[in-house]
């Protein structure tokens, strides 16, 4: 399981500018080969080969209207420090502390987590030491000068978070091959009851495993031969009281769910509809490569065929990115529909795992081909020389082009959209990628 360092900090003290000169450009070119829009909050780190994953709760907050419960940026701070496992805490050392950050710093004292406190904006490295004292009055231990705009300070300070990250352990996995599914959604939108449905249900629990990294419990489930890791963190089995409600535990706990996972099965509350939140946590498991699996759970609360139309809308308007997503309409109460999840579950890793053979994708190229649609740009006219497979879980597929530059997001969903009229990538995501060849190149060069 990848550790977490979160980000936190009033607004405006540079948090996110900071994060995006830690997680630097391999981020974005990493995510940019996915074609997906991505979340801004989460990025993928790594710094003399520890891989971990950044945070950035200045793009989790504020929270969203549609939401029940709202938090402060201290509630925020909080939770994301509970989560965490390194914290980044950063204050602005061209205002000074302000009242806020005191809170802050108050409740972080009490979160036992590895913590930095970063007075950043300190752009002059000669007058910083006189803007760093008062910064102690937070009682939290030596500030350190930063300056994420110009970059100073944070090489040192990587080495220090990653020194600081919790030992690289690997959990066995008591049955490798079992499929890895993930129960991610928003607070109360019922996935502890869908996790207890299933488990009640099933008399074939192979094993709970305690992991022993920190808080996730694995349990096998089989069925019909096949094996299944539910993946699970404290999130589903053991709520925690106080800040359960705060949006960002599920974003958290999702993603590292997400990460260990093949499917994600995403819980949504159809009382309410789809949420722009639900939406967020269903691209993080398609930028991650899981398939997905939409649960309208709670479906008996719905009146009428007009409320169940109106869920079905909501649906569709956030999922137009990935139309191929499925959907089943469940109960986790009652208990409707819940024993056909494994079916969904079993045809979205098939697909996510399918290896196309060179002549379907050759035919597949020639059709292309002779459909005509293409990219010009003045002079250059976008050319395609051959595709293959270069990878699964989920397919990935290497075009080999002329001008990869060419290719803009509406070309790349084109092609999306005719692979997958073409071939059965239901539930799963898929990744292009476009390689420059030219002529008279071979494969592979
Ligand atoms: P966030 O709300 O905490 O994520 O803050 P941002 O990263 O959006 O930064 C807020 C403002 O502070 C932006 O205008 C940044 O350009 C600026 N800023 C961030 N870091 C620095 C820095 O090291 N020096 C200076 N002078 N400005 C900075
Ligand atoms: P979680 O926060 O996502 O784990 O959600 P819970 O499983 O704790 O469920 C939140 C609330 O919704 C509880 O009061 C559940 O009893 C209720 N609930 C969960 N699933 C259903 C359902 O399918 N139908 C109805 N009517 N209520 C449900």
């Amino acid at each position: 399981m990848k550790p977490i360092v979160a980000v936190v900090g009033r607004p405006n003290v540079g948090k996110s500018t900071l994060v995006n000169r830690l997680a630097r450009t391999q981020d974005a070119i990493v995510h940019e080969s996915r074609g997906v829009t991505r979340d801004r909050s989460y990025h993928d780190a790594d710094w003399n080969g520890r891989d971990f994953i950044l945070v950035d709760t200045g793009g989790i907050e504020p929270l969203k209207s549609d939401d029940v419960f709202s938090a402060s940026i201290r509630d925020q701070a909080l939770a994301a420090a509970e989560e965490a496992d390194v914290v980044l805490f950063v204050v602005d050392g061209s205002v000074g502390v302000t009242e806020e950050d005191e809170s802050v710093a108050r409740m972080l004292k009490r979160v036992k987590k590895p913590l930095f406190l970063l007075v950043n904006k300190l752009d002059n490295p000669d007058r910083e030491q006189e803007r760093l004292w008062e910064f102690y009055s937070l009682g939290l231990g030596d500030p350190r000068p930063i300056s994420a705009h110009h970059g100073h300070g944070t090489g040192d300070l990587l080495d220090e978070v990653v020194a600081a990250l919790p030992d690289e352990q690997e959990d066995e996995e008591p049955y490798p091959e079992a499929l890895g599914v993930a129960i991610i959604g928003r607070p109360n939108a019922g996935k502890s009851s869908l996790f207890n449905k299933i488990l009640g249900s099933d008399r074939s629990i192979v094993s709970n495993v305690a992991g022993t990294t920190r808080d996730a419990i694995d349990t096998y489930v089989e069925r019909g031969g096949a094996r299944y890791r539910l993946v699970d963190t404290a999130g589903i089995r053991k709520k925690s009281t106080v800040y359960e409600n705060v949006e960002y535990y599920s974003m958290v706990r999702g993603l590292r769910a997400i990460d260990r996972a093949d499917v994600a099965l995403l819980v949504v509350d159809s009382s309410i509809g789809m949420t722009e939140q639900d939406q967020k946590v269903a691209n993080l498991a398609i930028e991650r490569g899981c398939a997905l699996v939409i649960l309208l759970n709670k479906w008996d609360l719905l009146a009428d065929d007009e409320a169940r139309a109106k869920v079905m809308e909501t649906v569709d308007r956030r999922m137009t990115l990935a139309p191929w997503a499925r959907y089943l309409r469940i109960s986790a109460l009652t208990g409707r529909s819940v024993e056909k999840i494994w079916d969904l579950v079993d045809k979205a890793a098939a697909t996510r795992a399918q290896k196309l053979t060179t002549s379907a994708l050759n035919k597949f190229l020639t059709e292309l081909r002779e459909f005509g649609h293409t990219v010009v740009d003045g002079k250059r006219r976008l050319r395609m020389h051959y595709v293959t497979q270069t990878g699964v879980n989920p397919p990935t597929f290497t075009f080999f082009v002329n001008h990869p530059d060419l290719v803009d997001p509406t070309y790349r969903r084109y092609i999306e959209n005719r692979m997958r009229e073409k071939f059965d990538f239901a539930g799963t995501p898929i990744r292009l990628k476009f390689q420059r060849k030219n002529d008279g190149q071979k494969a592979g060069e």
